[in-house]
Formats: C-alpha cells, sequence, structure tokens
C-alpha cells in the first residue's frame, strides 16, 4: 500500500522557486532513499511533506489530501522527523526531551530507551551535554516517541565519527527489519543507504530525474547526479 505519494511538487522560498516538480512513492514497510547533491531539493521536499513550508502539487499520506490540513494536524497523521542538526532542546534532559515528543502507542519511554539503550543510560543528562551521536540518538529517539508511520531522518549520519556512524545505519536497519518502519532517509553515505534502501529518488534543480527500485539504480546514475 502506498503510504506517501508526492506528485509534481513545487514550493519557494519568497520570489526563489526551490521545487520545480518533485515526484515519487514511499510504500507501506519501505525505505526510500532520497538522494541528490547539495542545495537540489531534499531538505526542501522533507519540510513540505511536513508542512513546515507551503507548496503546491499532491502531497498524499495514507491516503489523505496534506495540502489541506493545517501543518499541525499534518504531524500529528504519523510523520516523524528527525530533522538535519538534530535540534535537541539542549537545556532540557534526554527524558524531558523525549517524553515531551510522546503520542500514544506502542513506542513508550520504556520501549524507546530499551532499543536505543545509550539513552536508557543518559535519561537525566542535559541534551547538551551529549556527544553528536548520542544527540542524532535522541532525535531518533524523540520521533519514535511520536509514534510516527513515517520516520524520516534528513542526514541521518552527517558529522558523527564513523563508529557511530554504523550504530545509526544498524539502529536504521533494526526499525526496518523488526518494526516493518517505514523510513523516508536522506544521506551522502552512499554504499550505506544502498544497502538499508529498497528504493530511491533523485532530486535534482529541484526536480526529480530518477526514481525507482535500488538495485536498478545505475553507476552512471548515480555518478550523473550525485556523485561528487
Ligand atoms: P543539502 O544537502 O545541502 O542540505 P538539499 O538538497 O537539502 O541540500 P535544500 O536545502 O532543500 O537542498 O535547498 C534547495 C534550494 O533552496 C537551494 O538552492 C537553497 O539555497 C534554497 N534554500 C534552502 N533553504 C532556503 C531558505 N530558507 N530561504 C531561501 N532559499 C533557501
Amino acid at each position: 500500500m502506498t503510504l506517501l505519494r508526492v506528485e509534481n511538487l513545487t514550493a519557494r522560498y519568497g520570489a526563489s522557486q526551490a521545487l520545480f516538480g518533485v515526484d515519487f512513492t514511499l510504500a507501506e514497510g519501505e525505505v526510500l532513499a532520497l538522494m541528490g547533491r547539495n542545495g537540489m531539493g531534499k531538505t526542501t521536499t522533507v519540510k513540505a511533506i511536513c508542512r513546515m513550508i507551503p507548496s503546491q502539487g499532491r502531497l498524499e499520506f495514507s491516503g489523505q489530501n496534506l495540502h489541506v490540513l493545517p501543518s499541525f494536524r499534518a504531524a500529528r497523521l504519523g510523520l516523524g522527523l528527525v530533522p538535519e542538526g538534530r535540534r535537541c532542546f539542549a537545556s532540557l534532559s534526554v527524558a524531558e526531551n523525549l517524553i515531551a515528543a510522546a503520542r500514544p502507542g506502542h513506542w513508550t519511554l520504556e520501549r524507546v530507551t530499551r532499543f536505543l539503550p545509550r539513552l536508557g543510560e543518559r535519561l537525566g543528562q542535559r541534551a547538551a551535554s551529549l556527544s553528536g551521536g548520542e544527540q542524532q540518538m535522541l532525535a531518533i529517539g524523540r520521533a519514535l516517541m511520536t509514534n510516527p508511520r513515517l520516520l524520516i531522518l534528513d542526514e541521518a549520519t552527517e558529522g558523527l565519527a564513523p563508529l557511530i556512524r554504523a550504530e545509526i545505519w544498524g539502529t536504521i536497519a533494526a526499525l526496518k527489519r523488526d518494526s516493518g518502519m517505514s523510513i523516508l532517509v536522506i544521506d551522502k553515505t552512499l554504499s550505506e543507504l544502498a544497502q538499508v534502501a529498497d528504493s530511491a529518488a533523485i532530486i535534482a534543480r529541484g526536480k526529480t530525474v530518477w526514481s525507482g527500485a535500488m538495485e536498478d539504480l545505475s553507476a552512471d546514475v548515480t555518478e550523473q547526479y550525485v556523485g561528487v
């Protein structure tokens, strides 16, 4: 079943148009990699999906037209965002960050800390005192606390040390394998993306230039639109 349908999505920042027609679909239980070089419109696409910026075109989540809903309602439909730069509440404790996000469902504080034990060991610690990797875990835990139907990770491992990156990829793979979580992930590590993602959509200059199954993504296309 299609969980997220994006069709001819356009968006602008004031006078400057950023998206010119983004198209892709994400099926329930699927991991989709949203790819493209810097500044091509990946974050803008995510912001439009989460109704953080206005956009036009077709935007359907779980059969509902997101464009007719106020943004707070869209979030409650089950979009769990791990934003670029993590954005945890620095002066709140780990527990407070998690509890502040909680919505009813099976991802409770107990289950989240069992799944992400590093957080469980640091519940009383201020978020500001966590390492970058721990803050990313907290951002993931906070998104899970909202009991999302779709988890969106914008720059899942950016700026993190190799060991902690591996841990984040392990976390994403475990969510897919054990919880059947639907996931949209943006990251620059193509090899890791290729391992975990079922499908991909590539954006260049605000437009989808390729989408399909990950296994059908050729080296040529990758080099043309994604490679450095
Ligand atoms: P990156 O990997 O660098 O985050 P991206 O693919 O996520 O890149 P976006 O951040 O979506 O790209 O940016 C798409 C375009 O929109 C860029 O040209 C960018 O300069 C522009 N843009 C992004 N945010 C704003 C903003 N707040 N105001 C004006 N223009 C913006």
